[in-house]
């Protein structure tokens, strides 16, 4: 019996898990302690038009950890989620997004660019999301119409209702939203239309092999299709060489980010 028992707890025992487990909570408290010291930043991609010039931004946030090097969003953001974190975390990130639009109206190569932020789920369901935008424009005295808010298909599937009176409210500001990886969620037509969108953004999952996969193409093709009938402009993400650049062109594409254009950058 004691036999079985030692089986079964060799059995739940997993190292790897637990020091998964470990590395989570440390990294939740480091988070709060790195936001204090300074530890985190923004860098920013350029989005080009069709003949490669600078339009605007996207903010990517940064973690400079003093030990563990840089760590990735794609590592830091779900657990900030999962905590909570995310909520001054994304604050924080509202204010310099809004700080250095401020500094960019004053100068003649970047007044005319926009600066887009990735919200999460979790600031969409804030419910002062509407009041800590406002203020942080305020407060810099950032021209709503160059700040473009970024969401995913899978956060608006949330409580519509709610989500669409706080992105009217934020809309009828001036701010514009864009919807991030587009065609990896689900979309309805009939709901796209009731949201205040001003963007499509193609994942690079379908930008990736354009070249090579009809199917890719065809879903490349469809949402530029979509984009027009509904009067959104459309950025192409990942693009990573000429030809992609080239045959998204060729689709009737008009906005491009990816590392055949310049990667993520200290702004
Ligand atoms: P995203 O919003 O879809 O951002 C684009 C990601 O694709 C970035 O990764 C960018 O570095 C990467 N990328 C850009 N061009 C290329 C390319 O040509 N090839 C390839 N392979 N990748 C490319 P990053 O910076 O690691 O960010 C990952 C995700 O983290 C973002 O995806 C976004 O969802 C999230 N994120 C980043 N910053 C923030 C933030 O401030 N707040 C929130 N809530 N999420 C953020
Ligand atoms: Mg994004
Ligand atoms: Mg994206
Ligand atoms: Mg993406």
């Amino acid at each position: 019996e004691s036999k079985a028992a030692g089986r079964n707890a060799v059995r739940f025992f997993d190292p790897a898990l637990q020091e998964r487990a470990l590395l989570r909570v440390a990294l939740q408290r480091e988070m709060r302690h790195g936001l204090r010291a300074g530890e985190f930043v923004l860098h920013g991609q350029p989005i080009v038009d069709e003949h490669g010039r600078v339009r605007g931004q996207e903010a990517l946030l940064r973690w400079l950890h003093p030990v563990r090097g840089l760590v990735s969003p794609m590592q830091f953001i779900p657990l900030a989620e999962e905590s909570g974190f995310i909520l001054p975390l994304g604050q924080w990130v509202l204010q310099r997004a809004c700080e250095l639009l401020a500094a960019w109206a004053n100068d003649p190569h970047r007044c005319s660019w926009t600066l887009a932020v990735n919200l999460s789920a979790r600031q969409l369901r804030q419910a002062d999301l509407v009041q800590t935008v406002r203020t942080a424009l305020k407060a810099s005295g950032a021209d709503p119409r160059r700040l473009k808010l970024e969401l995913t298909e899978s956060q608006l599937l949330h409580d519509v209702e709610d989500t669409i009176s706080k992105m009217e409210a934020l809309a009828e500001m001036g701010v514009q939203f864009a919807l991030d990886d587009f065609g990896t969620g689900y979309s309805s037509l009939a709901y796209l239309k009731r949201l205040p969108l001003a963007q499509l953004k193609i994942d690079r999952t379908f930008v990736r092999d354009v070249l090579d996969d009809p199917n890719d193409a065809a879903i490349a093709r469809t949402i530029l299709q979509l984009a027009a009938s509904l009067d959104l402009s459309v950025v192409a993400e990942g693009v990573e060489t000429a030809a992609q650049f080239d045959t998204l062109r060729a689709m009737g594409c008009r906005l491009f980010q990816g590392y055949h254009f310049g990667r993520p950058a200290p702004l």
